[in-house]
């Protein structure tokens, strides 16, 4: 920012491998620093003219945390080092002399103390809220500020005795050694609970560290002209240009987003009441913080979250970094710097996180339901993070992670002020709602980034958090009860409310005119950008002609997997299936699947169609049989009567069929070796649909594919069976090009696919199977398993969600390079969940598939991810 003329205060930078040093060897990195600290202190002295710990004008510094991603919130800051009881009346001096300037210089005191023993030495904080509380109480008066200067340094006073009280001694008036302290707390914060927490969120890595930049102190709380804030260069919230932001006059940074104090806005247009905002206030700087936010943004391409302080007048920015955004937003800032000549498509194409696109995709508030309860509303706060949330009121992070984890439905985090603590918390919420705090505040850009819908500075709301409840708008509602918040207007309402589809998604169903919808104009130019440029296929996992129509329409080159036996859950679908599972004899299961034939045919043409002209992997049946099962006696004995068959004989059926591994048993391939009718029938459904659907005029392009193949034998026979099926359906007619491949979902598959490939056209990897085989973790059983490895650092990612490079990444390896050489045409795919991961998105390219699949929600991220 200094090289580009942005006017900052001056200091130095102590770079993130002192960091890493000092997390393994504290005392090489304080030998290694103390020189260079000297020298450099020296040199900033030199250029502000005032030495550090002098007494007539004392130089004090910052000492700012600098990671290399930035995580607001996240990590440590101390105020005002270098100050000391010595040099009070130069510091004095500097805040105008007289009875104010003595005030400012009790309040950089006091924020000193207890900054620095909150930071650096874990004093716990009621120490300094307490005896405030008492000052203020006494003087009758709302802020610090306003105390005369006997009750600041009585206040002072009982600051010094708590910090001593709980640290065992004195609070240090040596300003190196205060330096040296906070600079080392800064340090500790990157291994800080929330650093950690928020790392894990994010992905970043571990072993980055922080930078320390020190810096020259200004001063934002001289008096009422001066005044220090945060702005954005562009509304994070939509993405809409203009300065978006807020200040405090009189006041220090950390107050503006702590949310202790609710701000006021930045720009004229946002304030109410008028006259209060920032461009009114101080009109000059607010001229030159708009042409530094253009300045900034041109040079890094980007949105700006910029942190300036007044001083008497005059600006000063003392922090900027990358804004967090919400998805519409990243959408529509991409689209508007590539239109103002800022950057290029793929430039825009890197800077929109592929994960937050599906915030265009999550469900919206019901206009109806919206309207309807309007009579509910409690109170309007500040609109700070997109969306609709219904959800059961949690009032703290912890209750919220509980709720969750045991499956309480959706909880919605409300506190009183934002914190980063909570940061478990809100990953975790449905939504977030505080009665204090502002739209730049904490936890307002930490949703944001999370894309978690979110309302700050809701001043009706009163918390009770010992009797558990809050009160807003003339009524009260216990934790636990039901809430929702709407994050794009700030409203607040008892009650659950509807959610329906978003603007994007009720386009691409015909619901909503393509030119109605900006957002849908951004999220296809983004997508198309993201076309020309993937280095991957993506196709969807589709099972219903919908999903398959909304696939396409997000852009999917086709269905990687299509789950045969989802078309049977529930209702005259799920009794024909029962019958065939519970026919005792070949008769009877012939008889059950010619009644299930018809729906499939129907099924199987609608999706050939909706995907016509691109692939359709259709899988054979692979689910154990149990989940289809009847569940209890009662249910059995209801299926029995339903079906007209005798209760003894289901329930003797249901007892025969159990198995102590269902995931290990007979399933997938296995199930139609043992009873080849199936595949008989699945395969007649699936090329009498094609012919079908050519017959309408269509391209069909089916493949079939094989689940839970681990023996070539396996393969090789089943593709018998479909090739005779598809040779009498074709028989005396034009034949339909068809594939038939497998899955690759069993580690010995991946050892012995060379042998599998001889006789086949693809392989499509089933990395939810082969992770489960390949750790021996169960899918189903052990999430809170993985959750503490994770948390443990045993694990670096849940290998169900970002697939797992070193071994099962190692086995797709094998599997790829001995199928293509056996069989070079071999079409290699992947269809578990890790589809939609960005991450491994990537690894499957390194790994030279030819597509991925994703549900298809996650399809336009994941071909964002490709195009990255
Ligand atoms: C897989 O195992 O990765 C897969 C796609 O199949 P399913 O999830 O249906 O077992
Ligand atoms: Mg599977």
């Amino acid at each position: 920012m200094t090289r580009i003329g942005v006017p900052v205060p001056p200091g130095f930078t102590i770079t993130t491998e002192v960091c890493a040093l000092h997390g393994r060897d504290p005392r090489a990195a304080r030998e290694q620093l103390a020189p260079a600290l000297e020298g450099a202190l020296r040199r900033l002295e030199e250029e502000q003219g005032r030495r550090f710990g002098e007494r007539t004008d004392p130089l004090l510094v910052s000492v700012r945390s600098g990671a290399p991603v930035s995580m607001p919130g996240m990590m440590d800051t101390v105020l005002n080092v270098g100050i000391t009881p010595a040099a009070r009346s130069g510091l004095a001096a500097r805040g105008g002399g007289g009875e104010s300037g003595a005030r400012f210089a009790l309040d950089c005191e006091l924020r000193l103390v207890e900054m620095f023993g909150d930071v650096v030495r874990g004093v716990p904080p009621a120490t300094f809220t307490a005896p405030r509380r008492r000052a203020l109480a006494a003087a009758g008066v709302l802020h610090a500020r306003a105390l005369p200067v006997e009750a600041l340094e009585e206040l002072l006073a009982a600051f010094r005795d708590g910090y001593a009280r709980a640290t065992g001694e004195p609070f240090p008036d040596d300003p190196l050694v205060q330096l040296h302290a906070a600079i080392e707390a800064v340090f500790a914060s990157w291994e800080g609970g929330r650093a950690v927490t928020y790392r894990r969120l994010h992905g970043i890595p571990d072993d980055l560290g922080t930078a320390v930049n020190v810096q020259a102190m200004v001063f934002g709380n001289t008096g009422e002209r001066s005044a220090t804030g945060v702005c954005f260069s562009r509304d994070p919230a939509t993405g809409e240009p203009g300065l978006y932001g807020e200040y405090l006059s009189d006041a220090q940074g950390e107050e503006v987003v702590a949310g202790t104090r609710t701000p006021l806005p930045v720009r004229r247009d946002l304030a109410a009441p008028t006259g209060e905002s920032f461009e009114e206030r101080f009109p000059a700087a607010y001229i030159e913080l708009a042409r530094v936010g253009e300045k900034l943004e041109a040079h890094y391409g980007d949105i700006q979250d910029i942190e300036f302080t007044v001083e008497e007048g005059r600006l000063h920015i003392l922090q900027t970094r990358r804004g967090q955004r919400t998805g519409a937003a990243a959408l529509r800032i991409a689209c508007d710097l590539v239109d103002e000549g800022l950057i290029t498509p793929d430039r825009a194409i890197r800077q929109v996180d592929p994960l937050s696109l599906g915030q265009l995709l999550a469900p919206i508030f019901d206009t109806a339901g919206r309207a309807a309860a309007e009579p509910r509303r409690l109170a309007r706060g500040l609109a700070a993070g997109p969306g609709g949330a219904s959800g059961r009121i949690a009032l703290d992070a912890a209750t919220a992670v509980a709720w969750a984890a045991n499956g309480r439905g959706p909880v919605l985090l409300v506190r009183d002020e934002t914190s980063p603590e909570d940061i478990a918390g809100m990953a975790v919420a449905a939504g977030i709602l505080t009665a204090r705090g502002g739209a730049t505040s904490h936890a307002a850009v930490v949703a944001r980034g999370l894309g978690v819908p979110c309302v700050v500075g809701c001043e009706a709301l009163r918390i009770d958090e010992e009797e558990r409840r809050l009160s807003a708008g003339g009524r009260r509602l216990a934790e636990g009860e039901w809430l929702s918040i709407d994050g794009s207007s700030g409203d607040v309402f008892a009650g659950a409310i509807e959610t329906m589809d978003s603007e994007v998604l009720q386009v691409i169903d015909g619901a909503l005119p393509p030119a109605e919808s900006p957002a849908w104009g951004r999220f296809s130019r983004l997508l198309s950008w993201a076309g020309e440029r993937r280095r991957i296929g993506v196709r969807a996992n589709a099972d219903t002609p919908l999903d398959a129509r909304r696939a396409r329409a997000l852009g999917a080159e086709g269905i990687g997997l299509c789950r045969t036996e989802h078309m049977f859950f529930g209702g005259e679908r799920l009794l024909a299936f029962r019958r065939m599972i519970l026919a005792g004899d070949e008769a009877g299961r012939r008889r059950a699947l010619a009644a299930l034939l018809p729906w499939q045919r129907d099924d199987f043409r609608q999706i050939l169609l909706a995907m016509d002209g691109l692939p359709v992997t259709i899988r054979l049946l692979d689910p154990p049989l149990h989940e289809f099962l009847p569940r209890g006696d009662e249910e059995a004995d209801r299926f029995a009567a339903e079906a007209g068959i005798d209760p003894r004989a289901v329930r003797a059926r249901i007892e025969e069929t159990r198995e102590a591994n269902p995931m290990l048993g007979i399933r997938g391939c296995r199930l139609g070796l043992l009873y080849p009718e199936i595949i008989e029938m699945q395969a007649r459904a699936v090329f009498e649909a094609a012919r079908e659907a050519r017959d309408a005029g269509g391209h069909p392009f089916p493949e079939v594919m094989v689940p839970l193949v681990g023996i070539p034998e396996e393969a090789l026979r089943t593709r018998r069976i479909i090739d005779q099926v598809a040779l009498q359906v074709f028989a005396g007619g034009e034949p339909i090009h068809y594939l038939v491949g497998t899955m690759i979902e069993v580690p010995r598959a991946a050892l012995v696919a060379g042998r599998i490939a001889a006789g086949l056209d693809f392989f499509s990897f089933g990395t939810n199977d082969l992770t489960q085989m390949t750790f021996g973790f169960s899918r189903d059983d052990t999430a809170s398993l993985i959750r503490h490895y994770v948390d443990e650092g045993i694990l670096a990612d849940d290998p169900f969600s970002t697939l797992d490079r070193d071994g099962v990444g190692a086995l797709i390896r094998i599997a790829a390079e001995s199928g293509r050489a056996a069989n070079p045409a071999l079409e290699l795919g992947i269809c578990g969940e890790h589809g939609g991961d960005p991450r491994s998105v990537a690894l499957c390219r390194e790994l030279g598939l030819d597509y991925v699949s994703a549900s298809p929600l996650r399809v336009p991220g994941a071909r964002l991810a490709a195009a990255r």
